[in-house]
């Protein structure tokens, strides 16, 4: 249901007071930012302003989603931004496409302390709401693999729609807003400091997203907060992040740089079929940053290399059909030529087929279903595109995402621990945790 409802003095027009100067406009274009910075946001002057219902820190996928629930609520919210635009990593993702949701999303895409937390809001706001939202727009789309929707022609136009919907529902949105500090004060309300002059609001939601890429505004704000209000953090890593190789195999591999092959990565009692890609610094590929998330140094990682094929029995027809046949050739007709090679200047002695025994056969097979790679890293939060861990749920209302211990205060997005795989499901959650806060948040 969608009210352009706005209350007196919330109007999104440039105001003439200091703080209030920065907009969103129906007519933004794709590739601006939709918000403008205040003008004279470093003048002397300091003005505290009480006029917004709920204060959202973050227009990311989930601040703008949460903004847009509540205003169409009637309230009047403001979403700041410390970046110059809003909705960078939306801009970013899927290779510029988008994966904006994935139609086969449940609770087992999420690795989380607390499985279960992320359930209610999932179920609340699902895929086919948010598929809803982008055909009311007109956002052409396709599916990729397993349920992946992205946009046909552009990331730009989900940022477009966001914004769109902000400027209909009442949203003002301020960019280049840097947050000094919040208080919390006796009346229960959260003053904000912040470049621009002080901010006071009842309600604070805090969608500051995780650490990964830090050049496209990701900070450890949201951390931070929710330590000072007496919330656990649980401890964050990189997720769906290239692993890096050193020592032999970072030597044996790094030349094949680019070549790609079908693998089914294994760790820790978890599995994804897909493709790996050698890499200049280790191995990625949607198979490789799956796994990642599943990942810790020391952990066995094993790389069935022929996937859906039974190794030892394709050896043995081999051996029976093609004996005077090399293994390395062979291989070759199953693996990339170079990869093939590799393996059998390393890893497995070649030669004809008929010369191998039952037991080294046996062994080859071993070693082509359970190759084990010693990863030595991850690239870190430079190239991850999530980060896990954050925000204890414990400390978290599942159904409204807001704070057992301070009313008031909600945390949403990828700032709580609740990590999806990838293909989609990030967002997805960004949308529902949004969604969920948006409805919740009191008038
Ligand atoms: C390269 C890349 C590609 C991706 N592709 C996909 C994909 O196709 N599909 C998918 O589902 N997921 C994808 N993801 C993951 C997805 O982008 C995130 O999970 C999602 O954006 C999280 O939304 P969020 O709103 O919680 O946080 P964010 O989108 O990170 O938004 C947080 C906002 O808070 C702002 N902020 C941070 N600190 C402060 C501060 N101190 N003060 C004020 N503002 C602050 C930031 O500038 C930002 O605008 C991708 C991620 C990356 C990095």
């Amino acid at each position: 249901m969608r009210s352009a409802r706005r209350r007196s003095g919330t109007s999104p027009r440039c105001s003439s007071r200091r703080t209030r100067c920065s907009t969103i406009s129906s007519t933004w274009s794709a590739g601006r930012s939709g918000a403008t910075p205040c003008p004279r946001a470093n003048g002397p002057e300091r003005v505290t302003e009480k006029a917004h219902d709920a204060i959202v820190i973050g227009a990311g996928a989930a601040g703008l989603m949460a903004a847009i629930t509540a205003a169409q609520r009637g309230l009047r919210v403001l979403v700041v931004d410390h970046a110059n635009k809003v909705g960078k990593k939306i801009l970013m993702s899927g290779g510029g496409r988008c994966n904006f949701t994935n139609t086969g999303t449940t609770p087992a895409q999420y690795l989380s302390a607390n499985p279960h937390f992320c359930k209610s809001a999932l179920a609340r706001y699902t895929p086919w709401h948010f598929i809803e939202l982008v055909e009311r727009h007109r956002i052409a789309y396709h599916e990729k693999e397993l349920g992946q929707l992205f946009c046909d022609e552009s990331s730009k136009l989900i940022v477009k729609m966001l914004l769109d919907e902000c400027a209909t529902a009442g949203v003002e949105v301020r960019t280049q807003c840097t947050i000094e500090r919040v208080e919390h004060l006796d009346d229960g309300s959260f003053r904000l400091h912040t470049a621009q002059g002080r901010l006071v609001t009842p309600s604070l939601v805090i969608a500051s997203g995780g650490l990964s890429i830090p050049s496209m505004g990701a900070s450890g704000f949201g951390y931070t907060l929710a330590k000072q209000f007496g919330h656990e953090v649980l401890p964050t890593r990189a997720g769906l992040v290239p692993l890096t190789l050193t020592g032999k195999h970072a030597e044996r591999l790094q030349d094949l740089a680019g070549v790609s092959l079908p693998v089914e990565a294994r760790c820790n009692d978890t599995s994804f079929r897909n493709f790996m890609l050698v890499t200049h610094r280790g191995i990625s590929g949607p198979s490789i940053l799956q796994v990642s998330s599943y990942w810790q140094p020391g952990d066995d990682l094993r790389l069935d290399l022929l996937p859906g094929i039974d190794a030892e029995a394709q050896l043995r027809e081999w051996q029976a059909t093609r004996r005077d046949a090399e293994l390395k050739t062979l291989l070759a007709e199953v693996l990339p030529k170079r990869f093939a090679q590799r393996l059998c200047e390393h890893w497995i002695a070649s030669k004809p087929l008929r010369q191998y025994t039952p037991p080294e056969l046996r062994g080859i097979a071993d070693l082509l279903s359970s190759w084990p790679l010693i990863a030595s890293g991850t690239e870190g939060y430079r190239t991850a595109e999530v980060t896990l861990g954050g925000v204890d749920s414990d400390g978290l209302s599942s159904t409204t995402m807001m704070s057992r211990h301070v009313p008031g205060l909600y945390f949403i997005g990828e700032v709580v621990d609740v990590t999806g795989w990838l293909g989609g499901y990030n967002f997805q959650w960004a949308w529902a945790s949004g969604h969920a806060a948006g409805t919740a948040l009191a008038a």
